[in-house]
């Protein structure tokens, strides 16, 4: 029995999908106008691995991520580039995608932008006004929240706290400060949708619940992101779809705790990103996805090099193991139904069915290395070796990528291209220079000599 940590209700719940065998489930993904960080990555991660656990637990599961590719940060940065926010957003998408794809997450089902979806938000916002949850001033439209009863069920919030906390532009003109916009009239030079209203864009909220209703139905098993969206982004998305269908939207809320630097939340307000690209780059992607599934996602985790350099020592007693069991064995693998496998596989079960307790997982994981490093027997090490791979399924890691400095790798490379070129040999040259960039690494000369940066 699966149980999850439910936000609505506050408590550990057993996970009843509404479909036998199938989940459906929707996570909220980044703000296309940059690099991702950290913080994006541990959401990213961690609901990549639950799923996948789901999967290897056999459900079939529909995914859906999205993607923001209209807000105002994006239109500034745009605006500061000189280049559409399409450009801008289409920039990000596959430098997200370059991310994901070296940290071993696995493509959504579904990816969605929101400016694909405008005439659906149009649509649903249009529903909303009919059923008398929005009104429209001056172009804009807003969700009345004093329309949706259990307002403020989400974040546990009061609607009289909650708006003793509001802040009051002096220009709103919405009707209680509470109220949040679901289309924004645009201003000059900002891209612009038609729209029953007037011309303008869709508001932050509404997307997600349009593109998850599109997508996987009016009601669907798992909503899932970061614990700084509980309010006001996950109860907004809950009252718009509520208001909308008449129905119960989500049944299950799972969030993630936050990683701080210092003690200060990771934001890009903050400045005080570590980015995935960088982070990829220093650590390599086992590290990195080890350090973001070693804590309970519901924890807060502070961002350090010790905490990476711990991760990756981690990550190494693993691949370490899987190291020498091959040079006891060779490839030799043995997935087995006997009573040391299930054992084992019981205990791994036990320890993810309890709201995904991955900390759990890898104790149980690090019993089975000492298990390895004690026996020279092949079956046993044989099956050892097949319970890591089963296992591998949702964890994600490249047991083939070993953790060599990379850095140090080119800096090799580049030396061994510049000696080349001094010796006027610039057949050679070329051809390093050619295979760094397959490997990702660009190469600047120039008077002061090469500097290389991975792409
Ligand atoms: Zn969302």
């Amino acid at each position: 029995m699966i149980r999850i940590t439910n936000t609505l209700s506050g408590k550990k719940e057993e996970f009843i999908p509404l479909e036998e065998g199938r989940v459906k489930m929707y996570v909220c993904g980044p703000t296309v106008y940059n690099l991702i960080h950290v913080g994006n990555a541990r959401a990213a991660v961690v609901f990549d691995s639950f799923r996948r656990y789901l999967e290897y637990r056999g459900y079939s599961v529909t995914y859906v991520q999205n993607f923001t590719d209209i807000d105002d940060k994006i239109i500034k940065t745009a605006n500061e580039e000189g280049i559409s926010t399409k450009r801008l957003s289409d920039r990000y998408v596959a430098e997200y995608f370059k991310d994901a794809c070296r940290l071993g997450i696995e493509p959504a089902t579904f990816h969605p932008r929101t400016t694909d979806f405008v005439n659906e938000i149009i649509d649903f916002i249009s529903v909303l006004q009919k059923k008398g949850f929005a009104y429209s001033k001056n172009g804009d439209v807003y969700f009345d929240v004093s329309a949706f009863k259990s307002y403020g069920a989400l974040s546990n919030r009061k609607l009289s706290d909650m708006r003793s906390g509001a802040r009051v532009e002096i220009n709103d003109s919405k009707d209680d400060p509470l109220d949040f916009v679901l289309w924004k009239a645009a201003k000059a030079g900002e891209p612009s949708w038609n729209s029953p209203w007037k011309s303008g864009r869709p508001g932050w909220h509404i997307e997600c619940s349009v593109m998850s209703t599109t997508l996987l139905g009016d009601s669907f098993d798992i909503h899932a992101g970061g614990n700084d969206l509980i309010f006001p982004h996950h109860e907004n998305e809950r009252a718009q779809s509520e208001a909308w269908s008449g129905k119960k939207w989500v049944n299950y809320w799972m969030h993630n705790g936050m990683i701080s630097v210092k003690k200060e939340k990771m934001s890009k307000s903050l400045g005080n990103i570590f980015n995935v690209r960088e982070a990829l780059r220093v650590y390599g992607p086992n590290a990195l996805r080890m350090y973001l599934l070693s804590k309970h996602y519901r924890s807060p985790m502070e961002f350090s090099s010790d905490r990476m350099e711990e991760a990756k020592a981690s990550y190494n007693r693993i691949a370490n193991a899987m190291d020498e069991i091959k040079r006891k064995i060779g490839d030799d693998t043995k997935a087995v139904e006997d009573s040391f496998s299930k054992e084992w596989r019981a205990r791994m079960n036990e320890a993810l069915d309890d709201d995904f307790n991955t900390p759990q997982a890898f104790s149980v994981i690090f019993e089975l290395v000492k298990e390895a490093l004690l026996t020279d027997d092949r079956e046993h090490l044989a099956k050892i070796r097949a319970l890591f791979m089963e296992w591998n399924y949702f964890l994600g890691f490249d047991f083939e990528k070993k953790n060599v400095n990379a850095d140090a790798f080119v800096e090799t490379l580049v030396e061994l291209r510049n000696t080349a070129r001094v010796r006027n040999d610039y057949e050679q040259a070329d051809a390093i220079r050619k295979k760094l960039k397959e490997l990702g690494v660009e190469i600047r000369d120039s008077s002061n000599g090469s500097h290389w940066r991975w792409m």
